[in-house]
């Protein structure tokens, strides 16, 4: 039937009336439902391998237009729609994001499932149907607010199952109910699943802002992601939703196996499973423990775990290295005690080193050791990332299994953050170098043939500024904001953290606005972007928050500086915004401390939307400036050795990295001064904007104050040349032709080829 007489059909037999009668959310919805069905009665790819993905996060971003590109219809509903006067960009708007995940990590796994399945290759996620997404970021009086993210409308991409597990926990089972959201493959005929476990009563809204019964597991272990850590009644919940996650899902991976005819004995041969981070770790004793539960012995079971099990390091940040105490397990699962002990007394038979051990002295589970004792593969998410967990963090694995070890650099799809989230741009590629790339984004590299195309960089730039009129649009409508499209649009879109040094970035902007008051004018106008949820205990992050806040109010206010400099901080920043945002760039600022950021893949989706990266050399920042040669990135900063090096000393909180010494170099103290200045007390909170001046100099954790100058400097290079617009419209050429190695089709095709081995 024509796709137009099944929307017919649709909308009639549900509200009563056409399409052209239908309002854009009825419209929404019938485009909705047509799409899942579509997506959902796909087949499978074949094969006799199967991959499942686990992970805690999936932060898959409105479906939509995804959804439709890859069932190779985006084109023809889009006509549909403008025949009936209608605008898709506006039905989409509609859909809320399932915002299932926190950042990097989340979007990393949606990313890793469009490829797996515009692969072909079989492959399913395995997580949690979590009711609320990352809580809704609000700002009040320059704070970071947070409200509940519901994202489950009446009509939503969950397709009900009928399949469930029982889950034992301490002193009570609870059923495990399965959703499917259909993953289609692009243009291939094929679609996967993303398995989503969710609780059989879920309760209802919570108490107040996002606060709720942390205790009630029956009904809220799927209420929020990740809910708050900082008390114990948090970091309980999330054992019981990590085993809820693992063992639903170690039971439908045997029940699935066996479906398909084959025995135990047959797991390692036929499943392979990717631990994405330490959250899905206890899948290890769980299917020893389901195993042994069927009559295999304990050695049998390990050795098919072990061959069946790769796990992905995301960090080296030592707080974020997962530890339960093994009291926390015995509560939430005993029944894996004994298996984590046996698994314990066995490495260490063989491995004494206390390095190496998965129970520590104080009675703590090191998850990734487990992983590394019990899985075959051990990545590293960025070249760099995976050299340092090869020569320092995780040395001693690394000495005794040097062959689990590999790195697979991240990547991001370039169907949404390039093809749907930039069609003007992709349209601009097709017509220079015709449409292969949106198969092979390798293909990108072609543009480097065209670098002195006068007419072809003219209309690059022409596209960057239609993207960043949009931006001004969005942005009005949204917040009221309004800027100037003619100014540099410098960005920082993440999570909000230390080690990523948006503080730093203030530092400039604080420099900046020294510099106009005193009478000196920047190179040019600048308006720097932010964007990042703080995490809502992470006191620091907040404080950051509201000192950006205090600043883009305080130059608001100043007609003197606003001409020059604006600085705006996006609310509520999700992969909605980040694909408004990131085609509208023309600096990528991707500042962490050197060796702190894994890999980043956010420096990968600027980068193919034409903008250049101001960057440290650390993560794939790395890869890139290898990449596109230095001409076309500012990098600055000390390098990774040199700040890992800082880390050790004698000083009383062991580096010999001393802020004092870099506060007091005149061009700093002042800088820093500025957060406790009579301006800027004015606006924002005293005792928040004192307590972050003190830590800046006197803690200053990821030594913002040791690249400071140096950042200073190479953003102040980076807007002097972007005066040249040929030159920079150039550099823009280079850095999109070569962006193509981060296609997460290609990171795919490397797990598949390096680890999974699926055909
Ligand atoms: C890509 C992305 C991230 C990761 O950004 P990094 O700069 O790599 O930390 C985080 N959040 C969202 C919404 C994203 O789209």
């Amino acid at each position: 039937m024509q796709l137009k007489e099944q929307l017919f059909q649709t909308t009639q037999s549900r509200f009563g009336c056409s399409p052209d009668q239908c309002d854009d959310h009825q419209l929404y919805e019938a485009l909705l439902i047509l799409t899942r069905n579509m997506a959902q009665n796909r087949p499978a790819p074949q094969g006799d391998r199967k991959l499942y993905y686990f992970s805690a996060e999936f932060l898959m971003g409105k479906l939509l237009s995804n959804n439709l590109l890859a069932l190779g219809l985006y084109r023809e509903v889009k006509e549909l729609l403008a025949d009936l006067g209608r605008d898709l960009g506006v039905i989409e708007s509609m859909e809320p994001e399932p915002s299932l995940g926190n950042g990097g990590l989340g979007r990393l796994a949606a990313c890793f499932l469009d490829s797996i399945a515009a692969l072909g290759l079989p492959g399913d996620g395995v997580g949690l149907n979590y009711h609320y997404g990352l809580f809704r970021q609000q700002f009040d009086n320059n704070r970071q607010v947070e409200a509940p993210d519901p994202w489950m409308e009446p009509d939503n991409w969950l397709i009900p199952t009928g399949v469930s597990f029982d889950v034992p926990f301490g002193g009570f089972d609870l059923k495990a109910v399965l959703y499917d959201i259909a993953i289609p493959g692009a243009n291939n005929g094929c679609s996967n699943r993303l398995h989503l476990f969710d609780v059989a009563q879920p309760a209802g809204k919570p108490w107040v802002g996002i606060g709720f019964d942390k205790g009630d597991i029956a009904h809220r272990l799927t209420s929020f992601l990740y809910p708050d850590d900082s008390d114990e009644a948090g970091r309980l919940l999330r054992v019981y939703q990590q085993y809820f996650m693992v063992s639903a899902g170690a039971q439908l991976i045997l029940s699935e196996l066996e479906g398909r005819g084959y025995g135990m004995d047959a797991l390692a041969d036929h499943v392979v499973v990717q631990i994405n981070d330490t959250h899905p770790s206890m899948v290890i004793p769980e299917l020893i423990r389901l195993l042994t539960g069927r009559g295999m012995s304990f050695d049998d079971a390990l050795d098919q775990v072990r061959r069946t099990c790769a796990y992905t390091n995301h960090t080296i940040l030592a707080e974020a290295l997962e530890k339960w105490p093994l009291a926390f397990i015995e509560k939430v699962a005993p029944q894996l005690v004994p298996v984590i002990q046996e698994l314990d007394r066995r490495m260490k038979l063989d491995h004494p080193d206390p390095k190496l051990a998965i129970l520590d002295g104080e009675g703590r589970v090191h998850m990734a050791h487990m992983d590394i004792h019990c899985g075959f593969s051990v990545n590293g998410v960025a070249a760099l990332h995976t050299e340092i967990l090869k020569n320092s963090e995780l040395k001693p694995f690394c000495d005794i299994y040097p062959e689990k070890f590999n790195n697979k650099t991240n990547g991001v799809t370039f169907r949404r953050w390039l093809e749907a989230c930039n069609p003007e741009l992709a349209g601009l590629i097709d017509s220079c170098i015709g449409p292969d790339w949106r198969k092979d984004a390798q293909k990108l590299e072609g543009l480097l043939d065209h670098q002195e195309d006068g007419a072809l960089l003219d209309r690059l730039l022409t596209v960057k500024q239609s993207k960043k009129d949009h931006l001004c649009r969005v942005l009005w409508a949204a917040q009221h904001i309004e800027l100037d499209p003619q100014s540099v649009f410098d960005i920082q879109v993440k999570r909000l953290h230390e080690y990523k040094r948006q503080q730093m970035n203030a530092l400039y902007i604080i420099q900046k606005y020294l510099e106009i008051k005193a009478g000196t004018l920047p190179e040019r106008p600048v308006t720097v972007l932010f964007g990042a949820k703080a995490a809502p205990a992470y006191v620091m992050a907040k404080r950051i928050i509201h000192l950006i806040l205090c600043l883009q109010q305080l130059i608001d206010q100043d007609p003197q500086v606003r001409p020059w400099l604006r600085v705006a901080m996006v609310e509520n920043y999700n992969v909605t915004w980040a694909e408004r945002l990131i085609p509208a760039c023309d600096i990528s600022e991707q500042i962490s401390l050197a060796s702190k950021e894994a890999s980043g893949t956010g420096n990968m989706k600027f980068m193919a939307n034409g903008a250049i990266t101001l960057g440290t050399m650390d993560g794939a920042n790395v890869e890139i400036a290898q990449l596109v040669g230095a001409e076309n990135i500012y990098t600055f900063g000390q390098p990774s050795d040199t700040v890992i090096g800082l880390y050790q000393g004698g000083e009383p909180d062991g580096r010999s990295y001393r802020p004092l010494d870099y506060y007091h170099r005149p061009e700093v103290e002042r800088l820093v001064d500025f957060l406790v200045s009579p301006e800027l007390l004015a606006i924002g909170d005293p005792a928040e904007l004192s307590a972050l001046w003190k830590d800046m100099k006197t803690k200053d954790w990821f030594m913002a104050l040791l690249d400071v100058e140096d950042y200073i400097a190479a953003k102040d290079r980076c807007l002097k040349d972007y005066g040249d617009r040929r030159a920079w419209a150039k550099k823009m050429l280079v850095n999109i032709a070569k962006s193509g190695y981060f296609s997460s089709d290609r990171t795919i095709g490397q797990y598949n080829q390096d680890i999974w081995r699926l055909k």
